[in-house]
């Protein structure tokens, strides 16, 4: 019996921002990092989501 833990494969990707148009890279340790809080695909670049966060109280 495993402990309910799916090993994937994750691999570095581009992703153009949503926000920006910008090309950055959703790293594999991000990408886990999303699946595991179940969050979708980063959309957003690092800097767009800092933003996004400074406008959100
Ligand atoms: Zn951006």
């Amino acid at each position: 019996m495993t402990d309910g833990k799916i090993e994937e494969t994750f691999k570095d990707k581009y992703i153009t921002c949503k926000e920006c148009s910008d090309e950055f890279v959703f790293s594999a340790g991000e990408q886990r990092f999303f699946k595991e809080k179940g969050l979708t695909d980063a959309l957003r670049c690092k800097s767009c989501i800092r933003i996004r966060k400074l406008n959100i109280r």
